[in-house]
């Protein structure tokens, strides 16, 4: 049988795994298993040439014993109901292991925005809002950027947010720009969130940070940052990649200068002093620490047994299939599940919420300290289960996590 890719399936496999550890019944497991609400929408927008192009959307809430829903709202080409179901189910274990208040969920426009204008691109973001805003608000349901989305796309649903309600609702959405409620630190926090994991994992398998050598798959918000933070804290950045191929020197690259590169050109390919590779490549180079940081899938059955580097720290959501975590876990290597190892974002996304609804606002710093303190205990709880129960590292986060949504529901119990 080949192996599933669907990241749906994928998702509810995980589940599927953890529910019989957790010996739940067949019932609540199927609960899980299911997305609690979605609203598919299909929406015209004018583009620039005068012709009417009609997209298709999702958003899609998993579960909402913990709290309000949240979570990103990606806009990409290959985006389709089962990966945002995917992704509204992985917010959900994700919001538990780190413990803050919500429950999960995802939206996604099927769009490309690499060939849109800004017009284009304000049109689309303003009319999803506009159609989403049916499902969303401050105590229902917090989207923030993922892929190809950023501040200025949540500035841009914010306000139409506020527009049809006559009034400004900053708490509607997170990952805003500064200026209009944003949080100092929210852009940084999910690369961040990834690094301390890293970190908090290096003390654990007795690796040295300082001159380890780090691939990073992904050159966009979480990879371009977590290649400077680690760079920073005295690791050896050796390969970094984008969408259009990776570039590697074994001397070291200087993660901020290819920033400038690639804000510049577009790419990170043919940034001086490297050598090209292809992002397969960049996968299975000999690297103390890998960072997967673009889409789902990237590590499979075919790929993982020739995976070398010792910890992968996963800033992307969903890059491993599960045979790829069984090889991976059997070869020794520490894999930081995505639901984990990328949670500084939604943490940060999460203080940002609580500034706003209280009209306070915190210090850099002041971020930055709460962030370290949740990451680290939230490493040791998951590290603490799977030492325990002598699992990966995976399936201890879910075991966590699903435990704490499941004491939700049954506290909460049913109705009617
Ligand atoms: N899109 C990010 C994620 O996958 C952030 C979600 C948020 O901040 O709500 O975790």
């Amino acid at each position: 049988m080949p192996e599933e890719v669907n990241p749906f399936k994928i998702a509810q496999s995980q589940v599927d795994t953890v529910a019989e550890m957790l010996g739940l019944d067949a019932g609540l497991t199927e609960f899980l298993k299911n997305p609690q609400r979605e609203l598919h929408v299909s929406f015209p927008v004018k583009m620039d040439d005068g012709t009417l192009k009609v997209f298709k959307g999702y958003r899609v809430q998993h579960n909402m014993a913990r709290g309000p829903t949240k979570g990103g709202i990606r806009f990409h080409w290959d985006t389709d109901i089962d990966e945002v179901r995917a992704l509204s189910m992985w917010m959900t274990w994700k919001c538990a292991v780190v413990g803050i208040p919500y429950g999960g969920a995802k939206g996604g426009v099927t769009c490309n925005p690499k060939e849109m204008s800004q017009n284009e691109l304000e049109k689309l973001t303003r009319r999803f809002a506009s159609e989403i805003s049916i499902i969303m608000g401050p105590d229902t349901d917090i989207p923030a950027p993922d892929v190809y989305t950023n501040p200025q796309t949540m500035a841009w649903i914010m306000d139409t947010y506020s527009m049809n309600h006559g009034y400004t609702v900053p708490s509607v959405i997170t990952g805003k720009p500064i200026p209009i409620g944003g949080s100092l630190g929210r852009n940084e926090a999910t690369a961040r969130g990834t690094v301390i994991t890293i970190r908090e994992a290096c003390k654990k398998i007795g690796l040295e940070l300082k001159g380890a050598t780090v691939a990073v798959q992904g050159y966009g918000n979480a990879g371009s940052i977590a290649a400077y933070l680690i760079h920073d804290m005295g690791a050896k950045v050796v390969a970094v990649s984008d969408s259009q191929g990776g570039v590697l020197n074994w001397d070291g690259i200087d993660p901020h200068e290819a920033i400038k590169f690639k804000a510049e050109t577009g790419t990170v390919v043919g940034f001086a002093g490297t050598e090209t590779i292809t992002n397969a490549e960049l996968l299975e180079l000999e690297v103390d620490i890998l960072i997967p940081a673009a889409l789902e899938n990237v590590i499979t059955s075919e790929n993982a047994p020739n995976i070398k580097a010792k910890i992968s720290g996963e800033a992307a959501n969903g890059p491993n299939t599960p045979e790829a975590d069984r090889i991976m876990h059997e070869n020794g290597v520490m894999v930081i599940p995505d639901i984990l190892a990328n949670a500084g974002g939604v943490t940060v996304s999460y203080f940002e919420w609580v500034q706003g609804l209280n009209r306070l606002f915190w210090s850099e710093e002041e971020v930055n300290n709460r962030l370290e303190k949740i990451m680290v205990e939230s490493f040791e709880n998951v590290y603490a289960i799977s030492q325990e129960k002598d699992i990966n590292m995976r399936q201890a986060a879910y075991i966590l996590a699903m435990g704490r949504v499941v004491e939700a529901i049954q506290l909460r119990g049913f109705y009617p």
